[in-house]
């Protein structure tokens, strides 16, 4: 199974292993607030499978009637109610049958609009509250799980959830009325027979009992290996570019068909167990059947009880039991279906509330207070972080940008720049030190209000699937046309924008107008600006563009930084030459600092990339050439 380990991997075990009990609070959490729905739906579907038990018991007292030519009586209706007249009585009976099929039709409508109700409304809350959960957790849980697998949560296993909450419970309750219903009935009637028709029910249970322990840990399989494969997919069709163009795709289909190998391998498990319970099932269902209809059939042919049963079996009598016994064996047979349901809602309950329970790595704190932005004076005070445990990706980083001064990180790839400005945002906690605005830490406000005050444009400007309006105003939802139009004059967007089929309304993103790398920037740039924040981020916002394009987005970036804190990251150095302060990493320490007239007057790390990009590689010092070896030698390996 070339390098993938999919067999013993379930990217969720840690979270399944989270979950306690989770069928109990689906129902305590979710089922509570919609219970109303739930009563109407049972005690409609109580009283449907009452009035469904009507026409068989009407059909053997009207048999009996006929045979022992005598009037009958019949339950909870008084005598005088029961003409004479054999046709009268006649009429009378269809009514009563009718009348039951019309009013079970009634409940049986009003049975699905109460199930039907009940599973929609959790779906919907456990839906959403699994994606408010998982739009909280810090970003270190998002590297490490792939999207496909939340997907997979989101949408699969939520939706499994209906199943069972719907049809399943559905057929609990219609199941208890029957065995319940039914029995009663059948042991009123004649309790020696009734005993010997109710003899599967308890093997039927040993049996079910069995499935369940067997086909348990099969789902769960299924589940994690659905989640396996969907990851795969949404991986391989995001990056469908790159394989193609690296002529990968026989690779990529091998490594699909491994996943869903083993997806079939899980599912196929679990199928072999089922498809052989069920037909199980209804050969005991049937056997008792058979059995309840000989001794019946016996009975009453001789007229007597076959071996040691007593009394007497009425044609009327034995009538009910058949059809009644037909009645009660299916539904006992459908008992594994509903077990069959509840092991898949089980399974998959147990990865949504196990994502649920997911910790924050962030600690945030509910009482903090919201962030208040004075100067946007921000300092950095023995920042030491890495992504796993006792790694240093950054170590000791120390500075302090005073409100309105720009700062620019410079370094080679990897020495951890954007690194540095992620812990601002706070999308990772510092491990040690800390980064403080205003004097106040970032672990101490409301991340709301962090990021309210603090704007980032990124390298690949995402864009979401809509208007090129809604994208700009991504965030600061109630802007007015006004600033919306001054926002993208700002980003140099305003013109490109107004070119557009259908201008701010052009549909863009995913499945809409396609946008070049540097008309993305300008929105995302013109996004920053309509937010207005007091310190903004600038992570090689400008790295995507042509060079014209640069000029003009530098010249609105220089407009939109005047005023504010600005840290900014470029690899064109040209960009960050005016920068109040320049600060250089290196393996995530700041080897050098200053402004670019002092660092090329020192001549280290910044004055040798300056060299590099204004064209002086012969110029270069040896050591510096192999410095910049060893560290590309270093990344390359890590992408490995
Ligand atoms: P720069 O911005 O200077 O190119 P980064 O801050 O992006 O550097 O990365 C610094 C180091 O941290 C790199 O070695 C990179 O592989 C690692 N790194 C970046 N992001 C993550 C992440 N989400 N999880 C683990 N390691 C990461």
């Amino acid at each position: 199974m070339a390098d993938i380990a999919w067999d013993d991997e379930d990217p969720f075990e840690e979270q399944r292993d989270n979950a306690e009990d989770p069928m109990r609070r689906l129902f305590s959490v979710y089922g509570r607030p919609n219970v109303g729905t739930m009563v109407v739906g049972v005690v409609a579907s109580v009283a449907a499978r009452l009035l469904d038990l009507i026409p068989p018991i009407v059909l053997g007292v009207a048999i009996d009637a006929v045979f022992r030519d005598e009037p009958f009586s019949l339950w909870l209706v008084p005598g005088a109610w029961i003409p004479a007249d054999e046709t009268a009585q006649f009429w009378v009976l269809i009514g009563i049958i009718a009348g039951a099929f019309t009013l079970g039709a009634a409940f049986h409508w009003i049975r699905n609009w109460g199930f039907n109700a009940f599973a929609q409304n959790i779906q919907h809350s456990v839906r959403t509250d699994t994606y408010d959960t998982m739009q909280r957790l810090n970003m270190g849980f998002f590297a490490d799980k792939q999207t496909g697998e939340l997907m997979s949560v989101l949408s699969n296993d939520v939706n499994q959830l209906e199943q069972f909450l719907n049809e399943g419970l559905n057929s609990v309750f219609r199941l208890g009325v029957m065995v319940l219903g039914i029995g009663g009935v059948l042991v009123y009637y004649n309790w020696q027979l009734a005993l010997i028709a109710l003899l599967p029910v308890p093997v039927i249970a040993g049996f079910t009992y069995l499935f369940i322990r067997v086909i348990q840990p099969k789902y769960a399989r299924v589940r994690s290996s659905v989640g396996t494969v969907n990851s795969r997919l949404e991986n391989n069709l995001g990056g469908i570019q790159v394989i193609k163009s690296s002529n990968t795709e026989a690779y990529e289909s091998d490594r699909v068909e491994d996943v869903s190998t083993e997806y079939l391998d899980a599912n196929w498990s679990a199928i072999r167990t089922r498809i052989k319970f069920f037909p199980g099932l209804r050969l005991l269902a049937g056997f008792g059947f058979v059995v309840t209809f000989i001794v019946g059939g016996l009975w009453v042919f001789t007229g007597t009880g076959p071996g040691p049963l007593t009394g007497e079996l009425s044609v009327g009598t034995f009538v009910v039991f058949v059809l009644f016994t037909q009645r009660f064996i299916w539904p006992m047979a459908q008992f594994g279906q509903i077990i069959n349901m509840y092991q898949r809602a089980y399974a998959s309950a147990e990865r949504i509330f196990g994502l649920m329970d997911e910790p924050d790595r962030l600690g945030v704190d509910a009482d903090a207070d919201a962030l208040a932005v004075e100067e946007g004076r921000v300092e950095y005070d023995g920042v030491t972080f890495g992504y796993d445990e006792g790694e240093r990706i950054v170590e000791d980083v120390d500075f302090t940008v005073e409100g309105g001064d720009t700062l620019a990180l410079v370094g080679p790839t990897g020495a951890g720049k954007s690194t540095v400005l992620k812990l601002l945002l706070r999308l990772y906690d510092v491990d040690e030190g800390s980064i403080r605005i205003d004097g106040q830490d970032v672990r101490d406000v409301t991340l709301r209000s962090l990021r309210s005050n603090v704007g980032y444009v990124g390298q690949d400007a995402f864009l979401f699937h809509g208007t090129v309006r809604e994208n700009i105003t991504y965030g600061a939802f109630d802007a007015d046309e006004e600033s919306i139009v001054e926002a993208a004059k700002a980003a140099e967007a305003h013109e490109f924008i107004t070119n557009l089929p259908e201008g701010y309304d052009t549909m863009v993103g995913e499945r809409g107008v396609k946008l070049s790398g540097g008309q993305r920037q300008r929105v995302s740039i013109a996004r920053a600006v309509l937010k207005d924040p007091a310190i903004l981020v600038l992570d090689e916002a400008t790295s995507d563009v042509d060079t014209e394009t640069e000029m003009l987005i530098q010249r609105s970036l220089d407009r939109l930084t005047a005023d504010r804190t600005t840290f900014a990251i470029a690899h064109r150095l040209s960009t960050i030459k005016d920068a109040d302060t320049i600060v250089v990493l290196e393996d995530g320490r700041i080897v050098e600092r200053g402004s670019h007239a002092e660092l090329i007057e020192a001549g280290g790390l910044y004055a040798h990339l300056w060299g590099v990009q204004a064209g002086e590689i012969d110029e270069l010092p040896e050591e510096f050439v192999r410095r910049a070896a060893k560290r590309r030698a270093r990344t390359e390996a890590d992408d490995d």
